[in-house]
């Protein structure tokens, strides 16, 4: 009899992960023999000493391990290596490669609304998802800016990717037609807080939220109100998880289903 295979994600703090909901809907979906559960980790080397040892077959990283991981894998795909940051291993029969899914689940999300190429795009915030929203962006031919509540570290990414650094003071002149919140402004549980004023947002603009806990944020609430399209943090999670899939099973994702569940979930939980 075929054994079951070992999937899960590594982070700490782990608990409130909606990856094994996602992922074991998945499997199931598919009819994959495969199970994923959620390991908290702050021995890094030592996880991955036992992902090897217990031959896991697939592995989702997440904080504080993303950029740390790298030099414990065996090949890491270019992509990853420019951003520095794997959230995706694959054990190929003993050998362990790292992949971003993060950056093209964002992109795809935002791609599903406009093409970027030309366009003016403005990312609030330059914390780890920021990186790959604003790589992500710049290689798909936007005019990239973003702006951040600590200038130097806003001013250190926006340098790093050819990005260009605007004061919030300034972010408005700089007239987006794309904006991005990888803020936790508008996460739980301060829900009516805003990124960037009201008077902000216009109805030309495509406005995205990557927070998901709350799903309608107050900036998407608004965005819609002001006739802007808009993109939820939902579609980057589901979105970087289908890739993770497809390179875990080679098989297409249920995305459908998986989409379904977290919704269900952050609807009741939420
Ligand atoms: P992070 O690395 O800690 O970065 C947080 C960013 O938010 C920094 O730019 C920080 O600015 C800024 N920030 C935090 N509190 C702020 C405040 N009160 N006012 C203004 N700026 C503030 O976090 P992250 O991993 O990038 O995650 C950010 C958010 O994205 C979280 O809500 C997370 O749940 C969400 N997320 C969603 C997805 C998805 O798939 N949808 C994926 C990853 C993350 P400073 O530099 O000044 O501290």
């Amino acid at each position: 009899m075929k054994m079951p295979e070992l999937y899960g994600v590594i982070g700490q703090p782990i608990a409130h992960s909606l990856s094994p909901l996602m992922h074991n809907t998945a499997f199931a979906a598919s009819g994959c023999q495969a199970h994923f559960t959620a390991f908290a980790v702050d021995d890094l080397a030592a996880a991955i000493a036992g992902v090897r040892a217990l031959g896991i077959a697939g592995v989702s990283v997440t904080l504080p391990h993303k950029t740390a991981v790298i030099k414990y894998l065996d090949w890491v795909a270019p992509e990853a290596l420019e951003i520095a940051a794997v959230n995706t291993i694959v054990n190929r029969e003993g050998r362990l490669c790292g992949y971003n899914t993060d950056v093209a689940g964002a992109l795809n999300a935002l791609t599903e609304k406009l093409d970027l190429a030309g366009k003016r795009v403005l990312i609030l915030g330059a914390g780890g998802a920021a990186r790959a929203l604003v790589y992500g962006t710049v290689k798909a031919g936007a005019k990239v800016a973003l702006t951040n509540r600590t200038p130097e570290r806003g001013l250190q990414l926006a340098k790093e990717f050819g990005a260009e650094f605007v004061s919030a003071a300034a972010a408005a002149g700089f007239l987006p037609e794309v904006l991005v919140n990888t803020t936790s402004v508008g996460m739980l549980p301060q829900v009516d807080a805003l990124p960037v004023p009201e008077s902000f947002i216009n109805s030309g603009m495509v406005v995205m939220d990557i927070v998901y806990n709350p799903l309608k944020t107050r900036l998407l609430e608004v965005a819609e109100r002001n006739g802007a399209l808009t993109v939820d943090g939902l579609e980057m999670f589901v979105g970087q998880g289908a890739l993770q899939f497809e390179l875990w099973t080679g098989e297409k994702a249920p995305v459908k289903k998986m989409r379904e569940i977290v919704l269900e979930h952050l609807r009741e939980n939420v």
